[in-house]
């Protein structure tokens, strides 16, 4: 008799950059306390790549997203989400051109709020309102506001607006529909608030903003960090978008259990 084929493959993480705006080590600056021996304290522009049911999603091209994805191995985007207009989330969004050039039909959706979606129209107009290319080589961009919900065949996305100073940043919570896996990604924020939290509630893995120890008016500290990974309550919490007073060992070490620094080229697979 014929085996049947799990055709399911696990949902997947993969953690392109955790670093700032600057990266770190920062250009020109000495940190003493950051061990550079150490490849967890060389962060590149944060984002991450999900993998859902065989269906890809990019969440931000920072400045260094090419080499991520040729560090990943990232072969396929279906869908790509901006959480907000900073540089260090939206300048690398030029090399999406190849994930154009792979697809079928190239024009490649691309979600985010209102705000994104005009700073994508001002940095990339050549690769907005085309039907095809201007050659097979050139970015094609499909501008779609992301509603609260966004249902796609391999699982649904929720979305949040979260406070990042002057700016809101997309808050998303991925759910695979194959599995019911849950994961989420809260990055760039000054506050979860508590419905945003409930939203959070039951996942597999919360993802969030914690720049460094010390208070900053449009990130988390660690210290708030911890205590919002405390309150939802996942198994699992990684923090991201360090910037370089977080030493990975020296603050790892304080962390409560279920709580980790995530690093470039994490994979967590659920
Ligand atoms: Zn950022
Ligand atoms: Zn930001």
């Amino acid at each position: 008799m014929q085996q049947r084929v799990c055709r399911h493959r696990a949902m997947e993480i993969i953690f392109m950059g955790t670093g700032t705006s600057q990266g770190v080590p920062m250009i020109a600056h000495d940190a003493p306390d950051l061990d550079l021996e150490n490849p967890k304290n060389w962060r590149t522009r944060p984002s991450i790549h999900v993998e859902m049911d065989g269906c890809h999603i990019q969440v931000d091209a920072g400045q260094e997203f090419r080499i991520q994805c040729l560090r990943e191995n990232i072969r396929q985007v279906d869908h790509f989400i901006l959480t907000h207009r900073h540089a260090d989330h939206i300048m690398g969004m030029d090399d999406l051109r190849r994930f154009c050039t792979l697809r079928e039909s190239p024009a490649l959706p691309v979600y985010s709020t209102t705000d994104g979606l005009q700073c994508i129209q001002n940095i990339y107009p050549y690769a907005i309102n085309r039907t095809k290319p201007i050659n097979r080589f050139y970015p094609v961009f499909q501008l779609l506001e992301m509603p609260a919900v966004l249902e796609l065949d391999c699982g649904r996305i929720h979305s949040t607006l979260l406070p990042h100073g002057p700016v809101d940043t997309l808050g998303l919570v991925f759910v695979e529909r194959s599995s019911g896996k849950k994961a989420v990604y809260f990055t760039d924020c000054k506050e979860v608030r508590p419905d945003q939290r409930e939203m959070a509630g039951n996942a597999d893995v919360v993802i969030l903003d914690a720049l460094q120890p010390r208070k900053h008016p449009t990130h988390m500290s660690i210290d708030e960090a911890v205590e919002t990974a405390l309150d939802i309550g996942a198994p699992q919490s990684y923090f991201t978008h360090m910037a370089f007073p977080v030493d990975h060992e020296t603050v790892e070490r304080e962390l409560p259990d279920g709580i980790s620094l995530a690093y470039d080229g994490l994979r967590v697979i659920l």
